[in-house]
């Protein structure tokens, strides 16, 4: 396969001296997919070549005009998402490696993530990556037991997905990520300790476990909608609210072949539980709600980090999400309006171009201070109290003292060594503590 680089791209500053302005997080998203899995609600379309070639070239323009705009600022990650990024030629991809390389300045030690897909990638795929300058990649693996990944749609099975594995580390990776998901229609607690321990046997260097949640709009929904809602928690009372949802759990059981009955929530607290307890016996540790890094290198990924730290970042293509200094906006959600816009681009315009992004806002400082907590408590480790004082020149428990007070005290949050975290029982209640915290 013909390939645009001559040689490796080297991972360090490339701006000729330049003075960058300030430190980035990168996110490009490629909205195109093999099949729309049943549970999927995210940006993504059927993979058409013409298409992508065309939203490639807009992709170049956006990334361009922010690389001006933004002299040249120095990049910490980079992180192509999806969609499936696996799924477009390698000749577009490396197009926008090439694009960023030459547009920002990359930090001597840069995170460069890409999401691939099992039975979209080959060796020779992955090794042209690692040549684009890509360091890490995030397999979305899901399950390692077939009928389970039938039933999520996904187009590959068990064994594709040990061999894109195993030609990612053949290919040079030494930072893989494996994308795993429990309560799946039909899973008992044996099938996801079996896939855990599978998973684990392959010594990734990081493992995001997600709980299945049921997206409006998604094939799923329409079977299992009435049966789960998972943010629907009673703080003040007891933990989880009983009652009706665990009785319409329980009516799914009757529910036919095709459409097996969810896990209860019985078995969903289980899941997630033993997920930590095996995932630390095995030499992870979890550093956020839903992640897990191998204890042996500096293997958390630093992108999503940025995000819960309140890092700027900038958003390519459609859909992408930006926070840059103090002000937040979305890029549309239309592939044509995006397509279009970029085509007769108006380079002229400040950062963001406000005719076209969406949901712009400037951030007020008490909007600043919502999302410094609601970011940082999804980290294990929690906010450092010293960190709020010095960003917005008064401690926390001014602001929040009360209610911060009777989450200690019922043990859902904790305070040591000048950090506030949630306790493991908090975690499990993490949404509604932050919505009665924050509003
Ligand atoms: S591969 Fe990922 S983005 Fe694509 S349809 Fe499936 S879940 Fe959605």
């Amino acid at each position: 396969m013909m390939n645009s680089f001559d040689k490796p791209i080297e991972l360090t500053n490339n701006n000729n001296g330049q003075k960058a302005a300030c430190d980035l997080a990168i996110y490009i998203h490629i909205p195109f997919c093999v099949r729309k899995c049943a549970y999927c609600d995210f940006l993504s379309f059927p993979a058409v070549l013409n298409k992508q070639e065309q939203y490639v070239n807009a992709l170049i323009e956006e990334i361009r005009f922010y690389g001006k705009k933004t002299n040249h600022s120095t990049v910490k990650t980079v992180f192509i998402g999806g969609g499936t990024p696996s799924s477009i030629p390698v000749s577009l991809l490396e197009k926008i490696c090439k694009t960023v390389h030459d547009c920002f300045t990359y930090a001597k030690n840069i995170e460069f993530s890409i999401e691939v897909n099992p039975g979209t990638v080959t060796k020779e795929k992955l090794c042209l990556y690692k040549k684009a300058g890509i360091n890490r990649i995030s397999i979305g693996c899901q399950s390692l037991n077939d009928d389970e990944l039938k039933i999520l749609g996904r187009i590959h099975d068990s064994k594709t997905f040990l061999k894109t594995f195993e030609d990612a580390r053949s290919a040079g990776f030494d930072n893989i990520n494996i994308d795993l998901m429990s309560a799946i229609p039909g899973q008992s607690f044996d099938s996801w300790s079996r896939t855990l321990s599978k998973a684990v046997s392959l010594k990734p260097e990081h493992i995001s476990a997600y709980s299945l949640i049921i997206e409006e709009g998604t094939p799923f929904y329409e079977h299992y909608s009435e049966v789960v809602d998972r943010d629907n928690y009673d703080v003040e009372s007891e933990l989880i609210s009983k009652g009706k949802v665990a009785e319409l759990r329980e009516n799914s059981k009757n529910a036919d072949v095709q459409w097996p009955p969810l896990p209860t929530e019985n078995e969903e607290r289980a899941m997630y539980d033993f997920t930590e307890e095996f995932l630390a016996q095995n030499g992870y540790h979890r550093y956020e709600i839903s992640n897990y890094a191998r204890n042996d290198g500096d293997y958390e990924c630093r992108h999503n980090k940025a995000y819960w730290t309140r890092g700027e970042y900038l958003g390519f293509g459609i859909g992408a999400a930006s926070l840059y200094k103090e002000s937040r906006w979305s890029n549309p959600r239309s592939i044509e309006d995006y397509i279009s816009f970029w085509q007769n681009k108006n380079t002229d315009s400040s950062i963001p171009v406000k005719n076209f992004v969406e949901d712009y806002q400037e951030l007020s400082v008490s909007e600043q201070k919502e999302e410094f907590i609601l970011l940082g408590l999804r980290l294990c480790r929690g906010i450092a109290l010293k960190d709020y004082e010095d960003t917005f020149k008064e401690p926390i428990y001014k602001d929040y003292g009360q209610k911060i007070n009777q989450f200690i005290k019922a043990s859902l949050l904790d305070e040591k060594d000048g950090r506030l975290f949630f306790t493991k029982k908090g975690i499990a209640v993490s949404n509604a503590v932050l919505a009665e915290l924050l509003y």
